[in-house]
């Protein structure tokens, strides 16, 4: 018997554990639901503090590069999301609305990903 055998009872392992680290808020909520069901969800908590696991569902919370919880962006850009995939979609010139349906966040998150216009001091 290992610590960690308590993870064979855990949700998240008998479904797609892409779920709980998604850039769809809708999916990262549909995780914290699962989380609520969870037999292990104390032994999920004690073990991302232990680890300091910073990003995606633990123990029905968000986290995104921080230890303090968070709630889910409404469709912006999550710490996955890919700028080098969606640099080279929009070089193909596939629409942009097009593009930020594909990489699940909004056009206009897209857009200041694709141009941001930083305030320099
Ligand atoms: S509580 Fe933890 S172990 Fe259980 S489903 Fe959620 S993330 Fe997985």
């Amino acid at each position: 018997m290992t610590a960690y055998d308590w993870q064979t009872d855990a949700i998240c392992a008998q479904t797609d554990p892409e779920l709980f680290f998604s850039p769809d808020p809708k999916e990262l909520q549909a995780a914290m639901n699962l989380c609520g069901t969870c037999p292990v969800i104390k032994q999920c908590a004690d073990l991302r503090k232990q680890e300091n696991h910073r990003y995606g569902i633990w123990a029905g919370q968000y986290y995104s590069d921080s230890s303090t919880p968070r709630t889910p962006k409404k469709r912006g850009l999550t710490p996955s999301f890919d700028h080098e995939y969606a640099r080279d979609l929009a070089a193909q010139g596939i629409p942009r609305k097009q593009i930020a349906q594909q990489l699940g966040c909004t056009k206009a998150a897209l857009d200041y990903a694709l141009n941001p216009k930083r305030k320099t001091k």
